[in-house]
């Protein structure tokens, strides 16, 4: 998953741009890149880690108004240099630089056949492609040469790209991930979430529509829908677990979303006589709100999270990621001791951390352990931007729930239906991919998937 913000005509583009990312640092820290272009001439900052780890004084000496940005997470075997983003290349129709947050799922036949005719590719994600199907196209605008690159483009992608003096704003037909466009003093504003817009001081005006794409230059914006249109497969698990809960994504609020899932998880799967309900902070800090709001079991903090450790999710082995999840998390004694408590989170993935916060609850104190899942079971690959791993690593995937019950070692699991889940996110229950939980994939899977996992952009 990703992160990406664009801007054009505003003198301070490169400003507003870092600003945007820090505020999409939650889709991607791993790595984080400005593109800005003065008079049609881009130059581009691109480093390995937070937003706030970018070289200053290379930032700095970035001008332009227009710029991009992006900030990136991927998995553990694509995290190197030559992966961040924004993409910067030059063509003969002058610079092109690329933002992308999503996963294109024929990016390897794609890249075969550009192979096969002479491209070399200066790194392993899907999103170059799309940069050389953009450089060969002989189209005049900058807008055509997207849509000749995208053609035949099959998957996720939410897209910024700056060719020349044009910004070019792109979302795949299906919608999979989210983009909305805002406006500061009259500039065109693009961003992943509407934090991002309210962090720069920009007003939301719309989304981009899935398989839109907006020109933005000297003359104006442009907005073509150049292919045929798909049915909305909008990815339910931005609601339940990627966005930032300030957010309005897909037309709705993101803590509204939760809220739902939390109560909706409260009247499926009651804990009765619980002493308290707690979340897993931060992701289910609003369904855990829900669950109380909806059972009357008073929410508590129990649970008490370390900012200043890195991801858990996507560590090399499973006993650092234990130990990980332990830097991470610590419990408070006083909220826990003798209580039988219900532990929320968003989602169970390899159950790493479940059975990790459950040993530290009970060490607490705790007599009882509840666990609620504000989704249904995960027991499926995203091949579409959301990093989760293969299907035998998926504990939803491989175990039956009283298994699973048994391996996390709590007293009682609920997890929402899919249809609960579904009923609950704001304009649903139609329209959104859930292929990750229900095995109903949009488009074929990948021919092989562990390569795009390893190439993936986002
Ligand atoms: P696991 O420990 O593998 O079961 O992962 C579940 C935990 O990771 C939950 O606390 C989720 O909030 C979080 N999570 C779920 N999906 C992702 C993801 N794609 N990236 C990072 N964290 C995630």
């Amino acid at each position: 998953m990703c992160g990406i913000f664009g801007v054009r005509g505003h003198d301070d583009a490169v400003g507003l741009t870092k600003l945007g990312l820090f505020s999409l640092q939650h889709r991607g820290q791993e790595s984080a890149g400005i593109v800005a272009v003065e008079n049609g001439a881009a130059r581009g900052v691109r480093s390995m880690g937070l937003v706030s780890d970018m070289p200053l004084l290379q930032l700095e000496a970035l001008r332009g108004t227009l710029a991009i940005g992006h900030t990136r997470y991927s998995t553990a075997g694509s995290s190197s240099i030559e992966n961040a983003q924004p993409v910067l290349v030059s063509s003969r129709g002058g610079h092109i630089a690329l933002a992308h947050n999503g996963n294109l799922t024929n990016a390897g036949e794609l890249r075969a056949d550009l192979e096969e005719s002479g491209s070399i590719f200066a790194s392993s994600m899907d999103s170059e492609v799309i940069v050389h199907r953009m450089a060969r196209s002989n189209a005049p605008l900058p807008e055509e040469k997207l849509v000749d690159a995208l053609r035949d483009v099959e998957g996720a992608y939410s897209l910024l790209i700056s060719m020349a003096d044009t910004l070019l704003a792109a979302r795949d037909p299906r919608g999979w991930r989210p983009l909305v466009l805002g406006r500061l003093n009259g500039a065109p504003v693009f961003a992943s979430e509407t934090c991002a817009l309210d962090i720069v001081g920009a007003t939301f005006e719309r989304e981009v529509e899935p398989g839109e794409i907006i020109a933005v230059d000297a003359n104006g914006e442009r907005s073509l829908f150049p292919f045929e249109r798909r049915e909305l497969k909008r990815c339910v698990f931005e609601h339940v677990y990627f966005a930032r809960p300030d957010s309005r994504i897909f037309g709705g609020s993101v803590d509204r979303a939760r809220r739902a899932l939390g109560r909706q998880l409260a009247r499926e799967c009651p804990v009765p006589g619980a002493d308290l309900v707690f979340s897993v902070p931060d992701s289910s800090n609003s369904a855990a709100i829900g669950f109380a709001e909806e059972s009357g079991v008073p929410y508590e903090l129990a649970l008490i999270r370390n900012h200043y450790v890195g991801r858990t999710f996507i560590q090399p082995s499973q006993a650092s990621r234990i130990a990980k999840v332990r830097l991470k998390f610590s419990a408070v004694r006083e909220v826990l001791d003798g209580k039988r408590v219900v532990m929320v989170d968003d989602s169970i993935v390899r159950g790493t951390t479940t059975r990790a916060l459950v040993s530290l609850v009970r060490g607490a104190g705790a007599s009882e352990v509840h666990m609620r899942v504000s989704s249904a079971p995960v027991t499926g690959p995203c091949y579409y931007g959301i990093d989760t791993p293969s299907r035998d690593e998926l504990i939803a995937a491989t175990h039956n729930q009283e298994e699973i019950r048994d391996s996390l070692g709590v007293d009682s699991l609920g997890y929402l239906t899919l249809d609960g889940m579904l009923e609950s996110v704001p304009s649903g229950p139609d329209g959104f991919c859930h292929a990750c939980f229900s095995g109903d994939y949009p488009t074929a899977p990948p021919t092989d998937p562990n390569k795009l996992r390893f190439g993936c952009g986002c």
